[in-house]
């Protein structure tokens, strides 16, 4: 037998336990730990909770979950219930999935205001993640500014301007729900550094700025090149500066009170306030010959007590791992890090690509295990944890107990709404009945 542990049960996880089956049928054990009793990762706390779609491929690692040889281990915590060379001598393989949680700073003077947040706390936030349930954003209509020009800047632009109604089939968490209804953010500024040749913005998620109840997309037509040089974009990128073109020629007296204004070549310099943020101080950027965006001299103030930066994440260290610190993930070749250690997902390559994009590179770093043993091994595996984690006392949350969870969270949500997802741990484990 092949014992396996794979650390994190978000899309990169599930797809490594997939491979891992495909790989070696009957002959592997795979334990997929977390950290929370609930499984899933990005899907549950990261993928927007309006875009129920696409945290419908949870259905799929639910068939991986529920094979014999697949097993969900979690309210465990690697570096506190369980070391990373305890697991290195339990399991013939350790593959760190652990995705890319942690925002990575701003570093700009004002960045610890009070108002001032990153997307994986705002986003965790809407979306129920128990670290992040307590902030309390400020949406009283002083002004939002997102800064990046990515799908999570359009994932928090378009939350923070929805209605309620338009919220109503989504599983955002009541606690946002009730903010965003009880107040709103106000005019909604999405700073680029660069320009709109250069977003990272794909088109179906910018076309829904488009078609929102209460707000309207603003874009400056004196920002876009020539319509002749989209031809040189690839096509994805030409039909999202399609949409920008659509709402630079959109009438701008629209009756939608918030509009939803994309500032390009703006990039954040300061954030100032009395106590808190008040205004994004923005430097006016011009591109230069290597794409990179160059300060020009020029800033100006952008009201805002909401400042929300979406650049991009870090995974964060475990001890004993090697790790890239400018790269913000484990150090690491194609996936390998030390002998029979590996990483997978954002946690091998950052946070870039699709939940899509894990799916090989799960079947990557399986074939890398194949690789680098031949077989199986007299290592302890799944009874070794069993019995670790029960002389330590930690309270393992089952697969089984996972789907009472779910059921639970499904019979308390509100009308319309797929589930009302438990923030705080205790709730969750309180919920296995
Ligand atoms: P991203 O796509 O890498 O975008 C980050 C943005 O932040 C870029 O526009 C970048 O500008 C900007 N930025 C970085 N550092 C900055 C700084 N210091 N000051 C100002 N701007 C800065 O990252 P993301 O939006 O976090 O998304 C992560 C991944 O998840 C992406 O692959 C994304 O497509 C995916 N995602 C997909 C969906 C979906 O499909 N619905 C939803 C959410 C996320 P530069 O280009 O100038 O560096």
């Amino acid at each position: 037998m092949r014992h396996i542990a794979v650390i994190g049960s978000g899309p990169a996880g599930y797809y490594t336990a997939e491979a891992a089956q495909k790989m070696f049928g009957d002959a592997v054990r795979v334990d997929i730990i977390d950290r929370l009793p609930v499984p899933f990762g990005l899907i549950r706390t990261g993928v927007a909770p309006d875009h129920q779609s696409i945290k419908a491929v949870s259905r799929r690692y639910e068939a991986t979950a529920l094979t014999e040889s697949v097993r969900f281990v979690g309210n465990v915590s690697v570096g506190r219930d369980v070391a990373i060379a305890e697991l290195l001598e339990l399991y013939d393989a350790v593959v760190l999935a652990t995705g890319a949680p942690a925002d990575r700073p701003i570093g700009i003077p004002g960045d610890d205001l009070p108002g001032v947040v990153g997307s994986a706390a705002f986003v965790g936030w809407y979306n129920g993640h128990p670290d992040h349930a307590a902030l309390a954003p400020a949406l009283d209509g002083g002004g939002a500014v997102v800064i990046g020009n990515g799908n999570v800047a359009l994932d928090v632009a378009r939350i923070l301007a929805k209605t309620e109604d338009e919220l109503g089939g989504s599983d955002i968490v009541g606690h946002a729900l009730d903010r965003l209804k009880g107040g709103h953010a106000g005019d909604i500024t999405i700073l680029g550094r660069r320009g709109p040749h250069q977003i990272a913005m794909t088109p179906k998620e910018l076309g829904e700025l488009g078609h929102l109840a209460r707000a309207r997309p603003v874009v400056d037509a004196a920002d876009l090149p020539p319509v002749e040089d989209d031809a040189a974009l690839d096509p994805g990128q030409r039909k999202s500066v399609t949409h920008l073109r659509d709402f630079a020629g959109r009438d701008d007296t629209g009756d939608a009170p918030i509009r939803i204004v994309f500032d390009f070549f703006a990039r954040p310099v300061a954030i100032e306030g009395e106590g808190r943020a008040e205004r994004v101080i923005v430097e006016r950027t011009a591109i230069g010959a290597d794409g990179s965006a160059r300060g020009t001299g020029e800033t100006y103030a952008v009201p805002a007590t909401l400042v929300v930066s979406c650049i991009g994440y870090r995974t964060p260290p475990i001890e004993g791992v090697p790790y890239d610190e400018a790269a913000g993930r484990f150090a690491n070749d194609e996936g390998r890090i030390a002998p029979g250690l590996y990483a997978v997902g954002w946690a091998r390559r950052g946070p870039t690509g699709t939940i899509g994009t894990n799916r090989p590179d799960g079947f990557a770093i399986v074939d890398k295990i194949a690789e680098d043993s031949a077989g199986g091994s007299d290592k302890p595996g799944r009874p070794g944890l069993d019995a670790l984690l029960a002389e330590r006392g930690v309270d393992v949350v089952t697969f089984r107990d996972w789907q009472r969870i779910d059921a639970a969270e499904v019979a308390r949500a509100r009308t319309g709404a797929p589930r009302e997802k438990f923030v705080a741990v205790d709730d969750m484990l309180d919920a296995r009945g």
